[in-house]
């Protein structure tokens, strides 16, 4: 990683405590009031490129000390940026908009590089997030609050969309871009500070839009960055002068913050974990539907939480399982670098681990292996983290396979016997992020539509994830809050509104007091 802001550090590696094994990591620096300083802390995490192992980089666990002047910066830079007219703010998010097209290529190599994927899926990474940094270009439109005249003689009632506070964005590891620019572009430019803190396995894309958004002329203080892991995260659950917290990741620390950042009185919205099903019907098109079921399937090696990564077969679609582990086979796994690849290594070794063993549980409940990827071996990357496609078959709703959410590339594939069979099923899953239909029946997908119990819905298109004039409107347990990210409800969010009432008129004297509840005359 060759980022002009990570200062090289010498670090003994405590495992080998021997001066000539003093090795040159790159630390990730912080970002506080404007500054991209070097954590003083003595403890970090290693960012490891997942196809070579390499190291990368390294994350500090940032200290309670730093944090707090981090929070201070964002309290301090508040008052001015709040009372920054809404057109300047605008103006730096389409300044921005320009810049990150200009470093697209750089982010894309930067995700590459720490998270595994593939450059053309980076690139998607940058450009799902660029669209979000679009939207908050119009944002005196979408914040524009409402009046009401002559609510009563002479008075007139309107309401104001402002800003909290210091806000804050906890991000997980697979969209290190779209993720982070769910977040802060919509607060800033909706006039609150914020602390992003990003996954601490690749921070790097965080820093590169963190440096755009300045040199694109964010003022000091309204962005700023700390890295870490648990403690950091519950020193920002914990924190009074943060107003809300906008979370991406997991159930288990989605939930931990939910619970712990409202039992501080904050706003959280919080993105969780998926199963995300699509059914295929017998007289949908075939060639498309197999298609767009690998593509979603094994894209990213699975790590999207929009993944499709369980497949309910309809009636006589069933046969066309055989076709899909072509389609599955087919696909070149290798560094994300490769301009062949189509999908990369995971992130982890434990990542890898835990997928396996997901695997090799439904294996021994009774599931059948069509495709086994566990066992591949992709030549100049022998210690990567790499899993092939794998299709699991024959999956019932009790399996462990079925039931956690895998993140890997596998798919897990069930039968039911009608479009009614195959909606309880998804209805009975905790998840509820996302479910497709794939069918050229207008009456199965208005069905489905009607009766699927999921946030995000797909006809014959098999991610659905709505761009930014919309919300991304995960439910049942993928999503805990009411406000969604993005869209108007990610302007909801990080505004609360005041409600104003003013009386302009002229008052006939001789008036008397009047004690009752005033009603509108
Ligand atoms: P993760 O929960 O492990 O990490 C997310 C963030 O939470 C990180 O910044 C991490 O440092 C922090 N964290 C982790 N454990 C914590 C704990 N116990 N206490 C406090 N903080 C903690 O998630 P991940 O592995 O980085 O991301 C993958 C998960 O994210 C998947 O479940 C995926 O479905 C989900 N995801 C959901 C969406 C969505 O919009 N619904 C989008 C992307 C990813």
């Amino acid at each position: 990683n060759s980022h002009p802001l990570y200062r090289r550090r010498t670090i003994l590696e405590a495992s080998q405590p021997s001066v000539s094994l003093m090795l040159m990591y790159q630390r990730v620096p912080n970002l506080i009031g404007g500054n991209f300083v070097e954590s003083q802390s003595f403890e970090s995490i290693n960012v490891i490129n997942p196809a070579t192992q390499q190291v990368v980089s390294q994350v500090p666990l940032t200290t309670n000390e730093e944090f707090k002047a981090a929070v201070s910066a964002a309290k301090q830079a508040f008052p001015s940026w709040h009372n920054t007219p809404i057109t300047t703010r605008q103006r730096i998010m389409f300044k921005l908009q320009e810049l990150i097209q200009r470093d697209m290529d750089k982010l894309a190599m930067n995700i590459t590089t720490e998270q595994g994927k593939t450059l053309k899926d980076a690139q998607g990474d940058v450009f799902r997030g660029l669209e979000v940094v679009e939207h908050a270009c119009g944002m005196a439109t979408l914040q524009m609050g409402a009046f009401v005249s002559n609510v009563s003689n002479g008075i007139d009632t309107y309401s104001l969309r402002e800003p909290l506070g210091v806000c804050a964005g906890i991000c997980p590891f697979n969209f290190p871009a779209m993720i982070p620019l769910w977040m802060f572009p919509v607060a800033v430019t909706c006039g609150n500070t914020f602390i992003l803190k990003p996954s601490e396995k690749d921070p790097g894309a965080s820093m590169m839009l963190a440096e755009l958004a300045m040199e694109a002329g964010l003022p000091s203080g309204v962005l700023n960055i700390v890295h870490g892991t648990n403690d950091i995260v519950n020193a920002i659950c914990d924190d009074d002068s943060i107003r809300a917290i906008s979370f991406v990741g997991s159930n288990t620390a989605g939930m931990h913050i939910y619970a712990r950042g409202s039992a501080k009185g904050k706003r959280v919205q919080s993105n969780m974990g998926a199963k995300n099903h699509g059914i295929v019907m017998p007289d949908a098109n075939l060639d498309a539907t197999l298609n767009a079921l690998a593509a979603a399937g094994f894209g990213a090696a699975g790590q999207r939480c929009m993944a499709l990564s369980a497949v309910i077969f309809v009636g006589g679609s069933k046969s066309w399982e055989d076709k899909l582990v072509e389609r599955a086979k087919a696909l070149q796994v290798n560094a994300g670098t490769d301009p062949e690849a189509d999908l990369g290594p995971v992130i982890s070794k434990q990542a890898k681990e835990r997928i396996c063993r997901l695997i090799q549980s439904g294996v021994e409940s009774g599931a059948r292996l069509l495709l086994d990827g566990r066992n591949i071996v992709v030549p100049g990357y022998e210690q990567g983290n790499f899993i092939g496609p794998t299709i699991l078959t024959d999956v019932k709703a009790d399996m462990e396979c079925y039931k956690e959410e895998i993140f890997g590339p596998v798919l897990v594939c069930m039968q039911a016997d009608s479009l009614e069979e195959a909606i309880n099923i998804i209805n009975g899953n905790r998840y509820g992020n996302g479910a497709s239909i794939f069918t050229t029946s207008g009456v199965a997908a208005r069905k489905f539509q009607n009766e699927i119990e999921a946030g995000q819905v797909g006809i014959n298109v098999p991610i659905p994830v709505p761009l930014p004039f919309f919300s991304f409107t995960g439910s049942k347990a993928s999503f805990a809050g009411d406000l969604n990210f993005y869209g108007k409800a990610g302007v909801q969010f990080y505004t609360q509104i005041k409600t104003v009432t003013q009386q302009w008129k002229e008052f006939p004297s001789g008036s008397g007091v009047s004690l009752a509840m005033p009603t509108s005359q």
